[in-house]
Order: C-alpha cells, then sequence, then structure tokens
C-alpha cells in the first residue's frame, strides 16, 4: 500500500465532510486585472489589525513620513507594526470606527497624503545570504500578519521548533464573490512562488502543497508555470465546494489528516499560509516592501465596475466603493468579506486593514432579504452541511441557553463559522450569529477565570512570602535572644538586674511623659507614711486624755460635749487641788486639754450664766444661797467663785445620787425644766460675774493681797496657780458654769421622769 507521500505525489485528493455550492459568483471579477487606485485624501490606519498588541507609537501629529516608513514598533513578540502607505503627514492619533463586527472604536493614525508617494530608502535581502532569524526579523518588522483569515503575526507562525511534514498554501478561495488571491496569483505567480521558497528555508518541510479550487485553472497554470521543476511543490486542484478554504478542510482535502479538537496543524505536522502572505513575505525580504497594501475584491451590484484593486492600508471603504462607481440604494447593505462569512458595517469610513479581502455593495434582491427566523423543525439539513462535523441544531439550542458546559461538550470552538448551516437552513435561523455571541461569551468566562487564577496565585505567593518572613523573623528574635542571654551570663547577673531596672524605669518615663527622680518617689512616700503615723497617735492620746467614764454618750461625735466634759474634769481637778494640793500633780496635768476650745466654752458658760439668772428671778432665795459670788468675800474673784459653784453643783449631784429627794430642795438651778431661757441664764450670769467683779474692785488692795498671800501660804510654792488676768477668771468662771450645767443635765437626762 503507498504511503501518504506517495498518494500525494500521486496526486491524489481527498475530501471532507459537509460543504454546501452557492453560487460563486466569481467570473464578474477573475477576469479583470488588479486595478491601481488613486491615492485618497485621507488614510485611517488603525494601530493594531492582527491578533495580539499594538506597537509603540514612533510618529507624532504634525510629522511628514516616508512611504514605507514604521509608524509603530513591536515591543513583544505578539506585535508587528504598521506603515505609511504613502509619504505625508499627520495628521492626528485618535480613535476611529474599526473594520471589526463590533464597530468599536480603536487607536488610528490619520495621514494626509502628500502625492509624492516618496519611498523611504529599502534595503532588500537575498533569502539565500542571509539566516532565518534575519528572515524572521524582516517579515515582523514588515508588519506581516496572516491575510487570509484572523490575522496571526506570521513570523511566529513560521518560526516553529518542531519538523514539519507539508507547508500547505491555501490557494483556494472559497468563498463566493472573492477573487483577489485569484488574480494574485494570475498577474503574480512568481513572486508567490518566491515568498514560499523563504517558507522553505524557514520550516524545511517534506513537501509544498498548494491547494486551489479548480475553477481557477488561470491561477493554477500560473503558479505550474513559476514552479518549474522544483522538487516536492505540488499544486493540488480540489473540487469546488464551500469550504474547502477552511483551515482543517484543506488539511483533509490534501492529507487525508484530521486535525483533533482543541489541537493545532502544527502539532500533526503541517503549517498553513494564505498565497496572499507568501506574496507579502516575498516582498519583504526581496524588495524592503513592508504590509502597505492589498488586493481587494470590490464587487456587488451597485458598482458600475466590479474588479480586484491593489488599495493602500487605510483606504477608506467609501472611497474604494466611489472608486468603483458605487451607486448606492436605499437600506444600502456593505459587507466586508464574502456573503458567507463577511459581516455589515454602518459606519463607511472604516479603512482597508491587512485582512481585508472583500467588500461587498450588493443590491437589495442580489443576496436577498434578510427574512424573519423561525423555528428550529430538526430537519437536520445544518449537520449535514456542517464541514466540522458538528451538531449545528444542539449548538443553536445550547447558545440561547447559555449552557457553557453543553457548549463545551458539543465543541463549538471547532465551528468555523462557515456559515453553511445558515446557508441551508430552512428556518431561516442565522445560526452563525448565536455561535459568535456564545464564544464572546465563553471568552468572556474564560478570561475572568483567568483573572481569577491569577489573583489567587498572587495571593498564595503573598502569604507564603508573609509565612516565610514571620519564620524569618522570629528565628531572628529567637537568635538575638540567645545572643542576649550569653552577654548577660559574661557580665553577671547583678550588672543584669539592675540593668533591667534601669531599662524598665526609663521606658516607664518615657511612657508616661514624666521624668520622676527615683530618690523623690521614695522620699515622697516616706514623708505620707510619717503623716499618717502621726495622726494615729494623735488620735490615740486625745482618748487616752478623755477617759471613758466621763464621756456621755455621743461625747466622741459631738465636740461640744467634749469640751464641756474637759472643763468638768478640771473643775474636778481643781477643787481636789484645793481640797488635797498633792493630788493636783496627778490630775491637773489632764484636765488642761491642750484642744480646749474657748470659743465653745465662752459659749456654754453664757448659756450657763442665762440660766442661773433665770433662776435667781424664779428662786431668789435659793441662787442666794448656792450662788459663791453671794457668799464669798469681796477680795475673792470670780474665778474662785466660779469654781466654788462648780463645787457645789457637784456636791449637789452627789448628794442626789444619794439622796435624790433632797436635790429638789438643795439645787433648784440643777433640775431646771429644759424650757430654761440660754438666753437669761446666759444674762444672771452676766450679772452675777459683774457683782462679783464689783466687789473685788470695791474691796482694797490690802485685801486682795492678803487673800492672795493666804492662797499662796496654803499651797506649796510649786503647786500655786499662776497670777490670773480678769479675762482668765471670767473665762474660767465660764467654764466651771458650763461644767455645771453638764452636770446638771447629766442627771438630768439620767433621772427617771
Ligand atoms: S458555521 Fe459552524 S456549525 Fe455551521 S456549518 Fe459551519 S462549522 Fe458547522
Ligand atoms: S437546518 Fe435549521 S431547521 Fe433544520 S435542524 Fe438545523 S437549525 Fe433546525
Amino acid at each position: 500500500m503507498p504511503t501518504l507521500f506517495q498518494q500525494i505525489q500521486a496526486g491524489k485528493v481527498w475530501d471532507f465532510h459537509g460543504g454546501i455550492h452557492p453560487p460563486s459568483r466569481k467570473e464578474r471579477t477573475n477576469q479583470k486585472p488588479v486595478a491601481l487606485l488613486d491615492i485618497p485624501d485621507r488614510l485611517y490606519i488603525p494601530l493594531r489589525q492582527h491578533i495580539g498588541v499594538a506597537g509603540k507609537v514612533l510618529v507624532k501629529v504634525g510629522d511628514r513620513v516616508l512611504k514605507g516608513q514604521a509608524l509603530t514598533q513591536a515591543e513583544n513578540a505578539m506585535a508587528v507594526p504598521v506603515h505609511a502607505p504613502t509619504s505625508g503627514m499627520v495628521l492626528a492619533i485618535d480613535l476611529h470606527t474599526s473594520t471589526h463586527p463590533s464597530s468599536l472604536a480603536e487607536p488610528t493614525l490619520v495621514l494626509a497624503p502628500d502625492g509624492m508617494d516618496e519611498w523611504r530608502p529599502r534595503k532588500p535581502l537575498d533569502p539565500e545570504q542571509v539566516d532565518v532569524y534575519t528572515l524572521l526579523e524582516r517579515i515582523q518588522e514588515s508588519g506581516i500578519s496572516g491575510m487570509g483569515g484572523a490575522g496571526f503575526p506570521t513570523h511566529i507562525k513560521v518560526n516553529v521548533k518542531q519538523p514539519v511534514d507539508y507547508l500547505i498554501i491555501n490557494a483556494v478561495e472559497c468563498e463566493p464573490y472573492i477573487t483577489a488571491d485569484d488574480m494574485l496569483m494570475q498577474e503574480r505567480a512568481s513572486d508567490i512562488i518566491a515568498g514560499i521558497e523563504i517558507l522553505v528555508k524557514l520550516l524545511s518541510p517534506k513537501a509544498v502543497l498548494i491547494g486551489i479550487e479548480d475553477d481557477k485553472p488561470i491561477a493554477a497554470a500560473s503558479l505550474k508555470a513559476a514552479i518549474g521543476q522544483k522538487d516536492n511543490y505540488f499544486v493540488r486542484e480540489v473540487p469546488t465546494k464551500y469550504p474547502s478554504g477552511g483551515e482543517k478542510q484543506l488539511i483533509q482535502l490534501l492529507t487525508n489528516k484530521e486535525v483533533p479538537a482543541g489541537r493545532r496543524p502544527l502539532d500533526i505536522g503541517i503549517v498553513m499560509q494564505n498565497v496572499g502572505t507568501a506574496f507579502a513575505i516575498a516582498q519583504a525580504v526581496l524588495d524592503d516592501i513592508p504590509l502597505i497594501h492589498r488586493v481587494v475584491t470590490v464587487a456587488g451590484e451597485t458598482l458600475a465596475q466590479q474588479q480586484n484593486v491593489l488599495a493602500l492600508i487605510g483606504t477608506p471603504i467609501s472611497d474604494l466603493l466611489n472608486a468603483c462607481g458605487f451607486q448606492a440604494e436605499p437600506q444600502q447593505r456593505i459587507i466586508i468579506g464574502g456573503p458567507m462569512m463577511g459581516f455589515a458595517i454602518a459606519d463607511w469610513s472604516v479603512p482597508v486593514v491587512k485582512t481585508t479581502n472583500c467588500v461587498l455593495a450588493p443590491t437589495e434582491n442580489e443576496l436577498g432579504a434578510a427574512s424573519d427566523e423561525m423555528d428550529c423543525i430538526r430537519c437536520g439539513a445544518c449537520a449535514d452541511a456542517c464541514p466540522a462535523s458538528l451538531l449545528p441544531q444542539q449548538l443553536l439550542w445550547y447558545s440561547k441557553a447559555k449552557d457553557q458546559d453543553k457548549l463545551a461538550e458539543y465543541n463549538l470552538s471547532d465551528c468555523i463559522e462557515c456559515g453553511a448551516c445558515a446557508y441551508v437552513c430552512p428556518s431561516e435561523i442565522p445560526l452563525v450569529h448565536y455561535y459568535r455571541v456564545a464564544k464572546a461569551d465563553i471568552r468572556e468566562t474564560q478570561r475572568e477565570a483567568l483573572k481569577a487564577e491569577q489573583a489567587k496565585a498572587r495571593f498564595d505567593a503573598r502569604t507564603e512570602r508573609l509565612e516565610r518572613e514571620k519564620q524569618e523573623r522570629l528565628e531572628r528574635n529567637q537568635q538575638l535572644a540567645a545572643q542576649r542571654v550569653a552577654q548577660q551570663q559574661a557580665s553577671g547577673q547583678a550588672t543584669q538586674s539592675a540593668a533591667a531596672v534601669q531599662q524598665a524605669l526609663e521606658r516607664t518615663q518615657q511612657q508616661s511623659g514624666q521624668s520622676l527622680d527615683k530618690e523623690q518617689i521614695i522620699a515622697e512616700r516616706e514623708r505620707k507614711k510619717a503623716e499618717a503615723l502621726a495622726y494615729q497617735q494623735q488620735k490615740q492620746q486625745a482618748q487616752i486624755a478623755t477617759p471613758a467614764e466621763d464621756q456621755a454618750p455621743g461625747t466622741a461625735e459631738d465636740p461640744r460635749k467634749a469640751a464641756i466634759a474637759a472643763a468638768l474634769a478640771r473643775a474636778k481637778a481643781k477643787k481636789q487641788a484645793e481640797a488635797q494640793p498633792e493630788a493636783v500633780e496627778q490630775t491637773a496635768p489632764a484636765e488642761i486639754a491642750p484642744d480646749m476650745d474657748a470659743k465653745k466654752a465662752a459659749v456654754a458658760a453664757a448659756i450657763a450664766r442665762a440660766k442661773a439668772k433665770k433662776q435667781a428671778e424664779a428662786q431668789p432665795e435659793a441662787v442666794e444661797q448656792p450662788t459663791p459670788a453671794d457668799t464669798a468675800v469681796p477680795e475673792v474673784d470670780a474665778k474662785k467663785a466660779a469654781v466654788a459653784a462648780a463645787i457645789a453643783r457637784a456636791k449637789a449631784k452627789k448628794l442626789a445620787e444619794a439622796q435624790p429627794e433632797a436635790v429638789e430642795q438643795s439645787v433648784p438651778a440643777e433640775i431646771a425644766p429644759p424650757e430654761v431661757d440660754a438666753k437669761k441664764a446666759a444674762v444672771a450670769a452676766a450679772i452675777a460675774r459683774a457683782k462679783a467683779k464689783k466687789l473685788a474692785e470695791q474691796a482694797e488692795a490690802p485685801l486682795q493681797t492678803e487673800a492672795k498671800a493666804t492662797t499662796e501660804r496654803a499651797l506649796p510654792p510649786e503647786r500655786q496657780e499662776p497670777a490670773t488676768t480678769p479675762e482668765q477668771d471670767a473665762k474660767k468662771a465660764a467654764i466651771a458654769a458650763a461644767i455645771a450645767r453638764a452636770k446638771a443635765k447629766k442627771q438630768q437626762n439620767s433621772e427617771p421622769l
């Protein structure tokens, strides 16, 4: 059995599934030479005309550029530059409607041709004298991308490391109306073969297979003539059937190989290029002419001259149509591409780009008006016509449902959007439209998934970095701690503690913003302790100075009562001193309370005096008897009189305790009713004192001296009281009176009513 290569050599051609035979209408243009057009007034050159990214702009508005001058520069492998199709001035670099089904605006350079068509210096290369890298570089710098399909950068497609069995040149051009490649082959076959030879040098294939439909006999003959006697160059004429020009379909036609789903032709050892691309490579390498023009079929019954033209890249479609005698109809449709795979445009100012092979301006009846879509009747005609062996009706169903999983399961990606299914559909369903929308959705989903995946990768990398840095910090701290321990051990524990305390103190001072001195703090603390201790001692002494038995209930809380009790105690002591001078020495210090409040005592005395006065008014005889003032000799001073009164009251109290019934008789003042007016008592006391004072003044000084001497004789010198002033005597008298009243009150409170 012959091998595949032997079968190819024998001229065998295979077939593919499906396909249709629409009217070709190629005869309108394949008999006329390619026309040269006048240079248009404006050229709109999109900065990106291929799959990939745009290059860096090298010119600015106002610059004059020469024909063939690069306007952009490729900055990565997926970029190819664009060039000035003619000499002129850069008018603008702005957004302009793109030549794309989306009609989105994209960055476009507007060039005003100057009519001189002045070339930049050119540097042709001899393919036999340069290496493949130089050839690849020239191809890229010339801005060459696929001219028969999506516009994939050619220098990437032909820069392969894998072995290539077959280089297939696509010269089928199966779509109706389009004859651009046909005319190019008829007129420039030798240039095309020169371009193929450069590709052969780059790819080193076993054989070159040029596939061309059998409705292009002139082109086929021209190619065969250009090939001559070259070995392993085969021109294979395939039956005219749409879409024989599809990449996978042509591979199957010429090699009987099928490209697996989701794989590339290179995976089965095949590289395919378009004849227009081969021509552009030849021009770029041999003549240093970048891709600045291309052959475009301008067809349609609204045109006076349907023909192929060599159009400059950037030529507005409207200029192209006008150059061919365009007569627009109402509701005129303009289609870029053929009637099967082309797309309509609304803005006729969009330019010719590197992939524009045809412009159709049909009349309303020429292609038939689009009719209303009807429901699928499951006839299966679409599946029969599909060259990719797909199930178009199932793809339609899942496209409408936006079920991307099912679309993937039914291999939507293998659809070449040839439109054969829609062409045969009796329900007039625009199937390709649904597939394009579904593909766009899938691409968007894949983009989002890719972005999410990249974001996750960045997040994972960040998390890993943070964890690594944390671990490094931990290890570093451990090392530093170990170093500190070693240093402390070396310098001694005491030094360590002192340093730690000092550091802690410094930290505290820094944190609080204060700079307290340590010694000051300690001194302040000691001072407060001493104050507290002194206060406690004082308090204890005060309790000792006031015996518990002399304190009336509530004395501790009532300072006035405490003062009265103290005065009473002093009076007792004085009395005792008079009676037993030796006892004074023991009691007097306690009687004289240092904290005696003279003011309060004076008030109490005033109250006592008022009581006495009132009593004197009520019972003059009773007052006269016990009042010391009345019984005292004139030389006795008021102080002694007060003391005597106090003593008398004390006796009365004692008597009352022993003989309660006698109290009423002997001490009527002590049991004065509670309602006695204190004011009146004070007045009486004052009167008594005044009387005493008067008597004292009337007495002769010798008497006073004698009395004093008598007193001094009665007491030892060391126990004699110091001489007192009249004010002091009055004060003491008041105190004594207060004591008396307090006692009386106490007695009154203790007696049952
Ligand atoms: S457009 Fe797609 S589904 Fe329809 S016939 Fe072509 S390849 Fe098949
Ligand atoms: S050709 Fe149209 S009507 Fe028939 S099965 Fe396909 S989609 Fe449905």
